[in-house]
């Protein structure tokens, strides 16, 4: 069998490879500015899940100059899609979001927008900016689901129920133009077992979805997961259990999904737990001879990075 990498979907739209920029919209979040809650998602850092992203206190273009640069110093020049990253990027002054979304696709290395957020944090005005968007450029918006299970999810502090995650699908996958959903699943995650986090992908096989981000659980400094991992550790997946459990997720998932993600990606300098993933050129090929050996793939499971 074979399913679709990031890398191999954007050939086939842009006929190269493409590099992600992460960018700062300077957002925050509801369930961290209060109005949700103020400590957030149990696994979410200071930084809102984005260790990698430019400085927030930069205008976007210049954000965006750097991250070029950063890029095309290790692969070459190419082209780019505009990834805002941490916290929600969909929430706060829709003008001054929209005004930072046009200053990113007016780089003209730029051929798309990625855009993270929560699928409570769309508001009808932001709706309609994501569509105007859509008939401009190519723009994904990636939306942090974790898990479908509600008590794994209140567990979480997630902050909203399965059906608002539903309804931002629904209703952005009804918006014209070229707009596609990037789900993000976390795995491994306290109280689910393996039954549970398939249902999660079965879930996804039946939503308009475009492409999915899966994680294994990470436990990074500075969070409350950390907390609570160091008072009363939990067991985590090794390396071998997660690759077992990827071949059956590819093997469950929906061959048109494009996997954009298969491992978390925390920074390795506040890794805390598992120890493991901290290798990431390890892990990768560690999971490309798995794949091979089990037939899930002909090629290379990494390609998109
Ligand atoms: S929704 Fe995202 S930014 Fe907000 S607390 Fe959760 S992980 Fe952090």
């Amino acid at each position: 069998m074979n399913y679709k990498s990031a890398n191999e979907y954007y050939r086939s739209l842009f006929g190269q490879k493409i590099y992600r920029l992460a960018l700062d919209a300077g957002c925050t979040c509801p369930n961290r500015d209060g109005t949700l809650g103020y400590g957030g998602c149990i696994f979410c850092s200071g930084s809102g899940s984005g260790e990698f992203a430019a400085d927030r206190d930069l205008p976007v273009r210049k954000q965006l100059v750097q991250a070029k640069e950063k890029v095309a110093a290790k692969c070459g020049p190419g082209k780019y899609i505009a990834y805002f990253q941490n916290f929600s990027n969909t929430y706060g002054d829709e003008e001054e979001l929209k005004q930072k979304y046009e200053d990113a696709i007016s780089d003209p290395q730029v051929v798309g927008i990625s855009i993270a957020t929560r699928p409570d944090a769309i508001s009808e005005k932001m709706y309609g900016i994501l569509e105007e968007l859509a008939q401009k450029t190519y723009v994904w918006v990636e939306l942090g689901l974790q898990t479908i299970h509600e008590k794994t999810a209140a567990w979480m502090r997630r902050g909203y129920p399965l059906p608002v995650f539903d309804e931002a699908v629904r209703r952005l996958s009804a918006l014209s133009g070229h707009l596609s959903v990037i789900v993000h699943v976390i795995m491994d995650l306290p109280g689910e077992n393996e039954k549970m986090m398939l249902e999660t992908i079965e879930y996804l096989n039946a939503l308009p979805i475009h492409g999915i981000k899966i994680a294994n659980l990470n436990i990074l400094r500075d969070t409350d997961l950390t907390l609570e991992y160091e008072k009363s550790p939990f067991p985590l997946m090794t390396m071998e259990q997660y690759i077992e459990l990827l071949e059956k997720i590819v093997r469950h998932l929906r061959p048109d999904i494009v996997i954009y993600r298969m491992t978390g990606d925390g920074a390795k300098r506040t890794l805390i737990a598992p120890l493991w993933i901290g290798n990431k050129r390890m892990v990768r090929n560690s999971i490309d001879r798995s794949f091979r050996e089990h037939d899930v793939i002909q090629g290379s499971a990494y390609s998109s990075r």
